[in-house]
């Protein structure tokens, strides 16, 4: 029999469920296993499954027994994209106030992104039915961004630009434009970056402790008021960012994929 992936969505935009679509590009994968879809097949039952991925936060109550019985069902949980991961956009509404999902139940691993670059949910899937260790990267997006600086960054950077102004021959930081490559992580190709769009750091930190992540990068260059104050710096991590510290569910934020 097949393995079972359930994919069900929370409070999104769907955007990740894109990047699920997008598997064609692995015919291999969609070949060897059965995607399970409650929301496209209009199916309330939740199945067993092998792996549930689950985009979005929550922020309805019967959402929080939805996740309940997944977590139940699933042999391996899932967070699928930064929504699900640290609350995302979703936390940029004023009339909701979303949890993600990592402080409801115990997860397995996550994969960040907004939407999950496609080429890294298909290469993890594949690694995880393989009962391989997946590892996220302890690199930052720096590392993999063509603008990175060949001598290294300048020891005075000012930052008070959230647009560019013009294709960037330099790196962001360079032109007083904010990037976050610096304490991003790395996986996502730096495909922004080659868009003429600063890193806004869907991919998360490294380390789980968001906001002293934040605070010690802007300790290291100056940046303007306007900025600081827009809070723009922690679009994608909200509800992380501002928990005070022994609120977080630490065991989780740490969790990388594994099938062990
Ligand atoms: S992580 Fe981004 S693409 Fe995915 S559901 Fe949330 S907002 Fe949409
Ligand atoms: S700060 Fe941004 S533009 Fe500069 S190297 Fe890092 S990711 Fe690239």
């Amino acid at each position: 029999m097949k393995p079972k992936i359930l994919v069900t969505s929370l409070t999104s935009c769907n955007g990740c469920l894109t990047s699920i679509i997008e598997l064609d590009i692995f015919p291999e994968l969609l070949e060897s296993v059965d995607f399970i879809f409650p929301l496209i097949e209009d199916n309330d039952n939740i199945d067993n499954c092998d792996i549930a991925l689950i985009e979005g936060s929550v922020s309805q109550e019967e959402q929080k027994e939805e996740l309940l019985e997944i977590r139940r069902k699933a042999k391996k949980v899932i967070a699928l994209g930064t929504c699900a991961i640290s609350g995302g956009i979703t936390s940029l509404s004023d009339e909701i106030d979303p949890i993600p999902i990592n402080d409801i139940i115990e997860i397995d691993g996550f994969i960040p992104g907004c939407p999950v670059p496609t080429d890294f949910l298909g290469n993890t899937l594949m690694a995880l039915l393989n009962g391989e260790r997946v590892k996220l990267s302890l690199k930052n997006l720096c590392s993999e961004c063509e603008l990175r600086p060949d001598n290294g960054f300048k020891s005075k950077i000012k930052v008070d630009k959230l647009i560019p102004e013009k294709m960037p021959f330099e790196c962001f930081l360079h032109e007083n434009v904010l990037c976050l490559g610096p304490i991003t992580r790395a996986g996502c190709k730096a495909k922004c970056i080659k868009a003429n769009i600063p890193c806004e750091g869907c991919m998360g930190p490294i380390v789980p402790d968001f906001m002293s992540n934040i605070v010690n990068f802007f300790s290291s260059i100056e940046v303007s008021e306007d900025i600081i104050t827009s809070g723009i710096y922690s679009k994608f991590t909200r509800p992380k960012s501002f928990v005070k510290r022994g609120e977080q569910n630490e065991k989780n934020d740490n969790k990388t994929i594994n099938q062990n």
